[in-house]
């Protein structure tokens, strides 16, 4: 038997390269040597979604980017959470076993309530629990995901292991694989790419667009004139350009350091490069735009699909628990 992949996106709005150079390319590779599921997660969104009236547009929009990107419902399970009831079952169960005082020293959370200190809900201190009954509900042994999860993903694990001393061994401990750029920094040449920020490229967004957000980015906040050398380890664009373009990378680090192309000129190739990786993507997605029954039936299968595996883990725990 293939191993099984887990992964999830929120739908908090459109993907942007962040997800997709940091996961997303990895949910594609892997959907042919694995047996890959993958969620859009709704109720973690509702931890920090303040407008939930954007909620099912937002879930169509990530479904239609996620199906762009290569995404094939033939090969993989894509389903959105909430549509598998049997996870919030999980959720309460593995509640029970997870100490408060694991949650409370994720970096994640503390940054959260630094920066949202008004909106501290219960949900939040348990997101962690939560994701974790996400990949054990469909027994994962492989997590695509970026660099920022891997906190999560290593409390995941040692829920996992407090498990299976508990009640037997039940669920593998599950993998994370990171891609060859496994975190983004967003535009603003500091925190990572982020739908909350404003700081990302949507996939979907359009090459005027495209070029419009990247000739905003911050590059090496020393070059204040063209004529100043620039330091290209400092500079997001360089790394940005550098995974798109890395056949010409040498050549514009040289260029760079004797200030021989600018900022400008840079972002300019940056744009470019950027809307050529992309185009073949945005095409599929606007043909699957024109689609909707589609994309609603990818969803309404992937949910039945799903659920088939769910109810079989969650007889499995119940009953190791003692509940049946
Ligand atoms: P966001 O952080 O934009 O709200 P999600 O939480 O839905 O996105 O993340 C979906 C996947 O994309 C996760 O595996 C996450 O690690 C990855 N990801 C998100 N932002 C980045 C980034 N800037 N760089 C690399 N990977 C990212």
């Amino acid at each position: 038997m293939n191993k099984r992949v887990f992964s999830g996106v929120r739908p908090t709005g459109r993907l942007h390269i962040g997800n997709y150079l940091g996961a997303g390319k990895n949910y594609v590779a892997m959907q042919n040597e694995y047996d890959c599921v993958y969620c859009i997660v709704d109720l973690h969104a509702l931890t920090t979604l303040e407008d939930t009236g954007k909620l099912q547009n937002n879930i169509y929009e990530a479904l239609l980017d996620l199906l762009a990107a290569g995404l094939d419902p033939q090969k993989s399970v894509i389903f959105v959470q909430s549509h598998v009831p049997e996870i919030n079952e999980l959720f309460a169960l593995l509640s029970m076993v997870t100490p408060l005082s694991w949650l409370l020293r994720v970096p994640t959370f503390k940054e959260k309530v630094r920066l949202h200190p008004q909106n501290v809900n219960y949900g939040l201190v348990g997101y962690p629990v939560l994701m974790t009954s996400d990949i054990l509900l469909y027994k994962a042994d492989v997590v695509p995901v970026g660099e920022d999860q891997l906190p999560h993903l290593e409390l995941a694990r040692e829920i996992v292991r407090r498990f299976n001393e508990h009640f037997g061994e039940t669920f593998p401990e599950p993998q994370a694989k990171l891609t060859n750029f496994p975190l983004v920094v967003g535009l603003d040449g500091k925190d990572k790419m982020s739908k909350s920020l404003g700081n990302h490229i949507e996939l979907a967004a359009t090459a005027e667009e495209t070029t419009k957000k990247v000739m905003s980015a911050v590059t090496d906040p020393a070059r204040k004139l063209r004529s100043d050398p620039g330091h290209p380890e400092v500079c997001n664009v360089f790394k940005l350009r550098k995974h798109f373009e890395p056949e010409l990378i040498t050549q514009l680090e040289a260029d760079c350091r004797e200030a021989k192309i600018g900022c400008v000129d840079c972002k300019r190739a940056l744009a470019d490069s950027i809307n050529r990786d992309l185009a073949a993507l945005r095409a599929r997605r606007v043909e699957l735009a024109a689609k909707p029954e589609y994309v609603h039936q990818v969803m309404v299968d992937g949910a039945k699909r799903a659920q088939i595996i769910a109810r079989q883990t969650l007889d499995e725990v119940k009953s190791k628990m003692g509940l049946i």
